[in-house]
């Protein structure tokens, strides 16, 4: 079974803390140890482990921090205004492009169709011999689609011919509160901006990221958006009693992302899968059950398995102290096959 990831924050892992993702999180985690990745734990990530894990396509991010919410030492990508944010995001495409063009048997963009064609018709062959792909060089592409986190970026709509022609194929209006929407902890509608926004996105093609919008930003999102649209980052709300805030759905925008024929990534982090639940708690405190339930309550509104998904979020600000037991690294999404 292949996985597509539909979030994972690649680039400002690399850019961070110098993160090779062409190794595997075993190595990744040796070299950090007795290091101060202070704002995030240990990876989730590494090239063997995509092979073993069958992760085939991932929804890779740009994103960087609103000054406002920089914590200081390690937390090097940080904007305080429009143009800076403008130069961190165009970084981090750079970030991507250098490194499929220095390992293009390991990663290869996704533009169009026909890319997402020849990646899985390369998937579906067997490497070579006999050989299980965790224990071979011998794997395959994985495939990186390019997502925008926070659209602070994008200096004027028309701007969006720009990063069209990167690459770029999906975009999440909000981080935070932002001059196009309100966001996680900072409520509020679409703007005029945010509107101008979503009509160019529509008009190029764009894919539309639901996740970390405010609510009410998100209603009118899916009453006037066209073209496809995703959380790909947000669990139900429903399922974490006293949990307050607007990050996680609620069952109407669950309701409405369905019948607009979207989808929605569930994350393994267990701030998201168990209330009270905090960074520096005990991880074994919460086990793959809560995520499988994640999984199942939306395939339950549903009536099919066809709007659920995984967007880990891997590794953006949490890693294997912060999920559940039984999920070490990426591969082990597998294990929610059976
Ligand atoms: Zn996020």
């Amino acid at each position: 079974m292949l996985i597509v990831d539909a979030h994972q924050d690649l680039a400002w892992n690399m850019l961070s803390f110098g993160r090779d993702y062409t190794q595997s999180a075993q190595q990744i985690r040796l070299q950090e140890q007795g290091t101060l990745v202070a704002l995030n734990d240990d990876t989730m990530l590494g090239w063997p482990e995509y092979q073993s894990g069958q992760v085939a396509l991932i929804f890779a991010t740009l994103f960087a921090t609103p000054q406002r919410f920089c914590t200081g030492a390690g937390d090097r990508l940080c904007f305080a205004d429009a143009s800076q944010a403008n130069r961190l995001y165009w970084e981090q495409a750079d970030v991507y492009e250098r490194l499929v063009g220095e390992n293009p048997t390991k990663f290869q963009l996704v533009r169009m169709l026909s890319d997402l064609e020849g990646l899985l018709a390369a998937w579906e062959t067997p490497p070579a011999g006999d050989e299980v792909p965790s224990r071979s060089q011998n794997g395959h592409p994985v495939g990186l689609v390019l997502s925008m986190e926070g659209a602070e970026a994008v200096s004027y709509p028309g701007e969006l011919e720009q990063w069209w022609e990167r690459g770029l194929r999906l975009i999440g209006p909000a981080w935070h509160g932002n001059r196009f929407c309100g966001g996680t902890g900072e409520p509020g509608p679409l703007t005029s901006e945010g509107f101008a926004l979503l009509e160019m996105m529509a008009e190029l093609g764009f894919g539309l990221d639901l996740s970390h919008m405010d609510e009410q930003a998100v209603l009118q999102a899916l009453d006037v958006y066209p073209g496809q649209i995703i959380a790909s980052h947000s669990n139900a709300l429903a399922l974490l009693n006293g949990i307050t805030g607007n990050r996680l759905l609620s069952n109407r925008v669950i309701q409405g992302i369905i019948e607009r024929d979207g989808m929605i990534g569930i994350v393994p982090f267990n701030a998201f899968l168990k209330a009270g639940w905090k960074r520096g708690d005990r991880r074994d405190e919460v086990s793959i059950d809560p995520f499988i339930a994640q999984i199942d309550y939306i395939c339950q509104i549903a009536g099919d398995a066809a709007h659920v998904g995984i967007g880990s979020d891997f590794d953006g600000g949490f890693g294997w102290q912060s999920v559940p037991t039984g999920i070490e690294t990426i591969a082990d999404l597998q294990k929610l096959a059976p």
